[in-house]
């Protein structure tokens, strides 16, 4: 199968109604981050194959889950994911955050390139941006960013109560879930549940890990960056 119609066929088992043009944007995407992955470190996948499994269809399992217009923070997104396909994929509006400007500057050249008017990138750590947007969203996703425990400090003080918070994990994750439990609960999370999922086309087992946020975070989280990760909640 050509890379088109890998994704073509992955795309109709995980978002059935999908419009032919994201099959435009996300090929579009693809050589875009190839072109640059040559001068810049982007992505250790570089087959225009795996890409489509790896990184736009495992990014698109989540995207029966984002509500239209819901405001949705990416935290880490480093080469736009799971942002940039859940963007061109849903009606939700994208904010790509990510600490590395090199990254957000490429992800703000692509979303001009492919004319994408519901996302937009920002370089900030995840702890600053905090500071100015707290509550400030309906839906956070992250991938391979951090532990858990971690990652929730990042992420739930931005949600506003009743968002959720959904983190892409491997599927063994259940011993790094128990040691994110106080976490969660110290910061207005409900416990997490899981969502498993087979990336089509492959025989990779990934889990979404969702956590639903049901009372304001107190206000001293999120800490300084250092303190978090030598002695996370
Ligand atoms: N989410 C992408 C993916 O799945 O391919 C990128 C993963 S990359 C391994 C981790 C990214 O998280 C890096 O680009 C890094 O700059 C970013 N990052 C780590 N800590 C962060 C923080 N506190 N705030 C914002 N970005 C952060």
């Amino acid at each position: 199968m050509t890379e088109r119609e890998l994704l073509q066929s992955g795309l109709e088992r995980l978002v059935p109604n999908y419009c032919p043009q994201v099959v435009d944007k996300l090929c579009g995407f693809s050589e875009l981050l190839i072109e640059k992955n040559k001068v810049m470190n982007l992505t250790a996948i570089t087959d225009p194959c795996e890409i489509v499994t790896r990184h736009f269809l495992d990014c698109a399992a989540l995207a029966s889950y984002i509500p239209d217009s819901a405001r949705v923070l990416d935290v880490g997104t480093g080469a736009g994911f799971p942002g940039m396909p859940l963007a061109i994929l849903t009606a939700g509006e994208f904010t790509l955050l990510d600490a590395l400007r090199k990254r957000t500057d490429f992800l703000n050249d692509c979303i001009v390139a492919l004319a994408l008017p519901n996302a937009v990138a920002v370089h900030a750590r995840a702890e600053d941006f905090a500071k100015e947007h707290r509550a400030g969203f309906d839906v956070a996703t992250s991938r391979a960013v951090a532990e858990l425990n971690v990652l929730c400090e990042l992420a739930l003080p931005m949600l506003k109560v009743g968002g959720v918070f959904y983190a892409m994990k491997a599927v063994d994750c259940d011993e790094e879930i128990s040691r994110a439990e106080n976490a969660i609960r110290t910061l207005g999370g409900a416990p997490a549940e899981v969502i498993d999922y087979t990336v089509p086309h492959t025989d990779l087992t990934r889990r979404i890990v969702k956590i639903v946020k049901y009372e304001q975070t107190p206000e001293k989280y999120p800490r300084r960056f250092k303190k978090i990760e030598s002695n996370p909640l």
